[in-house]
């Protein structure tokens, strides 16, 4: 087992007799019960990490859950019952959050190229804010609120002209689809308090994900701080808001160590204690919206070894499932340089790790590798493999529909209680009867 799942499983999740346990229920009954392959959630992990995420932030801020990270119902019905709000990029997400019965002023609307259908969608429903990305969508917006009579809370999203990096600022920020650039922002601003149609908030700054050093995050939030001053001075009253995104790291691989909370919580005292009694943020309220941070280690894929094979010398395990359902754990979704996820044998957490294979899954195709040269205890068909930091951009980033296999079940756990909350879903119907052309005579 590599260090890093071992870690997780000893402060996450537990195990009986050499097993992982989620929730309190043993893996192998959880894979027996629902089949695999499958996604696990534990409701306590998605506790830890909000609780630890409050204490870190200053009075003032409010967090949102970013739904594409992972937008099953489970998931979303918890955080709104923790009281967070919920940030989407699409109608469709609008539709996932309403159906999990978030109070449509508790939404964020963000992200580039929103169309005027998806605008229509939200305004006509009641969204909480929408978050502006272009001239464009300024102008479209207010058209709509115009045709619809209906008034829009907008913030806008700037990308910063310098960015912030480690210790220091590295200045020129980079050509980006995302936001207004913030040399340009004072003539979206103008378009935006010139109309009447639109209640301009405040402003929205999000400029990197999986960010693990707290001097970055702070950085970048007192940069925000600075923005955000400059439009006040242009404006002349205090903003409604400062959304200061997402992109809050948890850790993947083994040299990588986990956000230091601590540290956080000091330096942004600091920041935000300077600011407590400036005019400037007089009843401001501050926002994040993470996504990664909220929901990755939450959940594992469970899959299991359905055929073990030595080729030319490696061995090969091969799972029932792989990247159609975890495309980030095959290094496909945006890493440079392949490594692989914290993973374990679920069912030999207390066999010692004796050999190097690697694992993949069943596609077709050399892209489908969830390990190189992972060292594991001696794997026997039938065994039960999982894959940690699973629960944010994994189920739901992945190309459910490459090679036409079942999709995988999501099942949440809650304190010893297990529901499946999405079913596996099938890319066929009955099969055709063909039992007169069968082979099986
Ligand atoms: C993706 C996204 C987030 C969440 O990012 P994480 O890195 O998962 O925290 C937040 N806000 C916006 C606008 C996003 O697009």
């Amino acid at each position: 087992m590599e260090d890093l799942a071992l870690s997780l499983v000893k402060k996450r999740f537990g195990m009986e007799g050499g097993e992982l346990l989620v929730g309190g229920v043993r893996a192998g009954a959880l894979a027996e019960k629902y089949g695999t392959p499958c996604f696990v959630y534990d409701r306590r992990v998605f506790d830890e990490k909000l609780d630890a995420l409050r204490t870190a932030l200053p009075k003032r801020f409010r967090v949102a859950y970013s739904v594409k990270a992972n937008p099953s119902q489970a998931i979303l019905r918890h955080f709104i019952s923790c009281d967070c709000g919920l940030e989407i990029a699409s109608a469709g997400e609008f539709h996932q959050a309403l159906q999990a019965g978030c109070n449509p002023r508790q939404i964020l609307f963000a992200g580039p190229g929103k169309t005027v259908a998806e605008l229509e969608v939200v305004l006509s429903n009641g969204i909480g804010e929408i978050h502006i990305e272009s001239v464009t969508e300024a102008q479209r917006i207010g058209c709509i609120c115009k045709r619809l009579g209906a008034r829009a809370n907008v913030a806008i999203r700037v990308n910063p002209a310098c960015e912030a990096e480690g210790g220091a600022m590295r200045m020129g920020g980079r050509p980006t689809p995302f936001g207004v650039d913030e040399e340009t922002l004072d003539e979206v601003l103008q378009l935006v308090l010139e109309d009447a149609a639109l209640s301009f908030q405040g402003i929205h700054l999000f400029t990197g994900t999986q960010i693990l050093d707290p001097k970055i995050l702070v950085n970048q939030y007192r940069h925000g701080l600075g923005v955000a001053r400059r439009v006040v001075s242009r404006t002349g009253r205090p903003l409604h808001r400062v959304d200061f995104g997402g992109g809050l790291g948890i850790p993947y691989f083994s040299h990588e160590h986990e956000l230091d909370l601590t540290e956080l919580r000091g330096a942004l005292a600091a920041v935000f204690g300077e600011i407590e009694s400036d005019p400037a943020f007089a009843g401001t309220e501050f926002m994040v919206e993470p996504g990664r941070f909220l929901a990755g280690e939450a959940g594992i894929y469970l899959a299991r070894v359905n055929d073990i094979k030595i080729s030319r010398g490696k061995k090969f395990l091969i799972l029932d499932g792989g990247m159609n359902h975890h495309l980030a754990a095959s290094g496909n979704l945006g890493q440079t340089i392949k490594r692989n996820y914290p993973m374990a044998l679920l069912n030999k957490l207390h066999v010692p790790a004796e050999e190097t294979v690697n694992v993949v899954g069943p596609l077709c195709t050399p892209l489908d590798t969830l390990a190189r040269d992972v060292i594991l205890p001696r794997a026997e068909i039938g065994d039960l493999f999982g894959i940690f930091q699973s629960g944010a951009y994994a189920r739901a980033a992945s190309p459910l529909g490459f090679l036409s296999h079942a999709t995988p079940p999501e099942i949440w756990v809650d304190a010893g209680r297990d529901t499946l909350v999405t079913a596996r879903g099938e890319f066929f119907g009955e099969l055709p009867d063909n039992s007169h052309e069968s082979t099986v005579k």
